[in-house]
Parts: structure tokens; C-alpha cells; sequence
């Protein structure tokens, strides 16, 4: 992994960068960049990996559907000061991607925030867009649906990959990619990871 070209090329795109050697590396620089805001979570096992709800719940206001389940906590995350989450894949050049099933993560993170973080572990980053984009629909989105026990192909089937299924359960109905940071959102940092994190 060439980590000053991926750094680089966010910074281009208007992207704060943070390079950390760990996931408590990251746990540390967010628990210090975070203070008295109200702080909405997408799902992500990046974060959940990294304790960070519990950590930021210290001296801030959290909101997360996988700790409190429910339409209220979607809702209140979406309209947090800072919303924190991961990515699908990141690709080297700089683009971010996400799919979503519901749209609350790619909605939260791209409305306008004081700021948005996104935590990238070195698992999810690959060389270019395309190969990038491969990942976020052949590798993150069967994981997931496996998580989920969906009844889908991907979760369901042998060999890990997207089938781009018409099941009732998909996962995967929206994708996101940022080309650059969103004019809307004051502060937009990558936190890059030198570990494998989630998915
Ligand atoms: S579109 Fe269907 S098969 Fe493809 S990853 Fe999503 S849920 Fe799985």
C-alpha cells in the first residue's frame, strides 16, 4: 500500500487525512477530536471493532441504531452535529463508495454536518475506481448480507459474490461515491488505518 499516495490524492479531493498505524490508534485521535456534539453512527464493524460509541458516549450525545434500535435513533443520528462511519471501498485515487439498503448511512453522512468522518481500514482500499467499486458490490455487500442471514444468493450461496439479486431481502439499493468532499459538509476527514477493520 503506497499510504502517501492514497493520502495525497484524498487531500486533493478536499479530504482531511489522519493516518494511524491501529484501530486504538484511531479510537484515540477520534475520542480526542470529539467533544460536546451530538454524534450519529452508521453501521459500520469498523466502529463497532473500534468500542467507539461507548468511548464518544463519554463527553457526547450518541445516536446508533445498532445500540438502540428504532426509528427515533436513525432519525436524531441524521440530524447529529458529526456523523462517523465507514466505507464499502475506498479507492486509491481518492473516490469513497458505499451501498446502502435503507439509505440512512449515505443519506446522514452527505447531509450537511459540522463534520463527517469516515474510518477506512487498509482491507477496504483498492487501487482504482473500478476495482474499488468491484469490492464494495462482490466483497462488502455479501459479507454483510451473510451477517444478516438474508436470504439472498450472496448470503446464501457458496462462492462470495454479487449475483445483483431481486430478492425481497437485498441489501444493496443505493450507492454512494464521493468524488470529492461535499460542499455541504464543513469537514469531511478520512481516518486511514494500517489494519484490516470490518468489512
Ligand atoms: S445485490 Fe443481492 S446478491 Fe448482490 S450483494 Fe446485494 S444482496 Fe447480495
Amino acid at each position: 500500500m503506497d499510504w502517501d499516495k492514497v493520502t495525497s490524492n484524498l487531500e486533493a479531493r478536499g479530504f482531511a487525512v489522519v493516518l494511524c498505524d491501529t484501530a486504538a490508534q484511531a479510537a484515540d485521535f477520534l475520542a480526542g477530536a470529539i467533544h460536546g456534539k451530538t454524534v450519529g453512527f452508521g453501521g459500520s464493524m469498523t466502529l463497532d471493532r473500534l468500542g467507539l460509541f461507548q468511548r464518544l458516549s463519554a463527553d457526547n450525545q450518541c445516536f446508533w441504531h445498532w445500540k438502540t434500535p428504532g426509528p427515533e435513533t436513525v432519525a436524531a443520528a441524521a440530524a447529529s452535529q458529526v456523523y462517523v462511519t465507514s466505507v464499502n471501498a475506498l479507492a486509491e485515487t481518492g473516490e469513497l463508495i458505499n451501498i446502502d439498503g435503507g439509505g440512512n448511512r449515505i443519506s446522514a453522512a452527505a447531509s450537511a454536518k459540522e463534520a463527517v468522518y469516515y474510518v477506512v481500514g487498509r482491507n477496504k482500499i483498492a487501487p482504482d475506481f473500478d476495482q474499488a467499486l468491484w469490492r464494495a458490490r462482490n466483497v462488502a455487500s455479501p459479507l454483510n448480507a451473510r451477517r444478516l442471514n438474508r436470504k439472498t444468493p450472496c448470503a446464501q450461496g457458496k462462492e462470495l459474490k454479487c449475483y445483483d439479486c431481486q430478492s425481497p431481502e437485498r441489501i444493496c439499493n443505493g450507492l454512494s461515491v464521493l468524488w470529492r468532499k461535499l460542499s455541504g459538509t464543513k469537514t469531511c476527514t478520512v481516518v486511514l488505518v494500517k489494519e484490516d477493520l470490518g468489512y
